[in-house]
């Protein structure tokens, strides 16, 4: 389920314009609009939850799908030296995105 007031759910239904490099019937990847290192790429599932913790069994199920497909996207997106997986969970971290993401960081060594 797809949730009105959502920027990355407007993503996914293509009414806000993104970098796609990944899609299937799951997951979208798309390159992050301010990138924090010269590959930054959001992973996302198509369905709207914020947390894990508010994840129901077809999100865990989604999750886990995205986390082991993500090698695959990473190699072909010239990370094969190696990526940082990055998923903020509420203020605290900084999230300002209500909709569960995989931040995934590379291209670079990163600086901690
Ligand atoms: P958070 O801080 O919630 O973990 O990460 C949200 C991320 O979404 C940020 O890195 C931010 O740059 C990215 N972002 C915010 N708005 C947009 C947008 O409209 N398009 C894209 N591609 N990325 C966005
Ligand atoms: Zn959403």
């Amino acid at each position: 389920m797809l949730s009105n007031d959502c920027l990355f759910c407007k993503i996914i239904e293509g009414k806000i314009p993104s970098s796609k490099v990944y899609e299937d019937d799951k997951m979208l990847v798309f390159k992050d609009i301010e990138p924090k290192a010269k590959v930054h790429l959001l992973a996302i599932a198509k369905t709207h939850f914020k947390l894990l913790s508010e994840a129901d069994e077809k999100g865990q199920e989604l999750v886990k799908y995205m986390l082991f497909k993500i090698p695959e996207i990473a190699k072909q997106n010239g990370l094969a030296n190696g990526y940082r997986l990055i998923i903020n969970q509420g203020d605290d971290a900084g999230q300002t995105v209500f909709h569960l993401h995989i931040h995934i960081l590379g291209g670079e060594t990163l600086p901690w």
